[in-house]
């Protein structure tokens, strides 16, 4: 296979590669999502990140995929991993401008790719992202109060918050004003700086609405597809429902078979990851809030966590249909306070977390 430069930057043609291996290759080109089969392997790739996902681990470069002239061109680390994946008894080695494919030389033990530890990289940046916004208000309570108006708001406090306790890790908000994003779109804003050496944490902040009025209190949830009860089960269909304003023709896409089948392939690791970090996140809010009741942490699945390719969770500060509570929520005291609950669980979870990759 030939080893593409270009601008330095080195690729294998997506193309070549298929041919030679006779992987078979299914492209969506309104996600600009591609993903290769070969046997029971299967590998996912997004143009315009720097990572994939090969037989579930996660592998990065500091290059994106990048689609050229009706090719796609793999950064060659990313297609090198692949290859080693897929043929388990052969690996690939760079010779000059030639990728060259070879049996595995020394002790000839087979390679078990799915007992490759995933290697995994310090915690360099974080996404938060506050739910709803624009033409989706997100939960209403009395009075007309909007759930976007108050995720915003705890959101920006949660920056400055982070910002105070974390030095060298850069914090981004998926929006900073009243304006609509799809779903899908918000996990991308993280995957998208994804590169060799970095990982991300992503934070979604909700406010939670029951048909009970008396409900009150705070969960952090990560992802799953079996939610921990009926009330789990709820609150993430309440919060998926949003999809019903995204484009009718993409819908389908996004949130179809591809996107599972993507979110079940997310690995182990993350999983177990993402619900640290809900622990951490519910425990330093559970430090900080005394008026209303913790509810633990919970699992559901959430469409807006499902794409995401780093610890994520989703915070549900409280229920904007407890009158009490909603009180509170548009106090900016209560909204500091809960901000600085969720800084505290984000922080200590990265001080575990970069211990332990140690
Ligand atoms: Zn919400």
């Amino acid at each position: 296979m030939n080893i593409i430069t270009i601008g330095g930057d080195r690729y294998v043609s997506l193309y070549d590669l298929t041919g030679r291996l006779g992987v078979e290759h299914s492209y969506d080109i309104y996600l600009g999502r591609g993903t290769l089969y070969y046997r029971n392997h299967v590998a996912v790739y997004t143009t315009g990140y720097s990572c994939m996902l090969i037989d579930g681990r996660l592998e990065k470069d500091t290059i994106p995929v990048v689609r050229r002239d009706g090719d796609v061109l793999l950064p060659l680390s990313l297609a090198k991993s692949t290859i080693d994946s897929f043929l388990e008894d052969r690996e690939a080695i760079a010779r000059g401008n030639t990728l060259i494919i070879q049996e595995l030389r020394g002790p000839a033990i087979k390679r078990d790719s799915e007992k490759i530890p995933e290697k995994r990289d310090r915690i360099t940046f974080i996404i938060i992202d506050p739910g709803h916004g624009g033409k989706d208000p997100g939960a209403i309570g009395r009075g007309g109060i909007k759930e976007k108006h108050i995720t915003l708001s705890i959101s920006r406090y949660l920056v400055t918050s982070l910002k105070s306790r974390l030095k060298g890790i850069s914090i981004h908000l998926s929006r900073n004003n009243d304006r609509f994003i799809e779903l899908a779109q918000r996990a991308d804003m993280g995957n998208n700086k994804l590169k060799k050496n970095t990982n991300g944490i992503f934070i979604s902040v909700h406010v939670n609405a029951s048909l009970s009025t008396r409900i009150s209190g705070f969960e952090t949830y990560f992802l799953s597809q079996n939610p921990t009860n009926e009330e789990a089960r709820n609150t993430a269909a309440l919060e998926n429902n949003v999809i019903v304003l995204e484009d009718e023709a993409l819908r389908k896409k996004k949130y179809g078979d591809i996107e599972y089948i993507e979110a079940r392939m997310i690995t182990t690791q993350i999983q177990k990851e993402s619900s640290m970090l809900a622990a951490s996140v519910q425990k330093g809010l559970d430090g900080k809030i005394k008026l209303f009741k913790s509810r633990g942490v919970r699992k559901a699945d959430f469409y807006v966590l499902r794409g995401s390719l780093m610890p994520a969770v989703l915070v549900e500060v409280g229920f904007i249909t407890n009158a009490r509570e909603a009180q509170y929520l548009l106090k900016n005291d209560y909204q500091k306070n809960i901000a600085q609950g969720i800084a505290l669980g984000v922080a200590q979870f990265i001080q575990k977390y970069n211990a332990m990759i140690k």
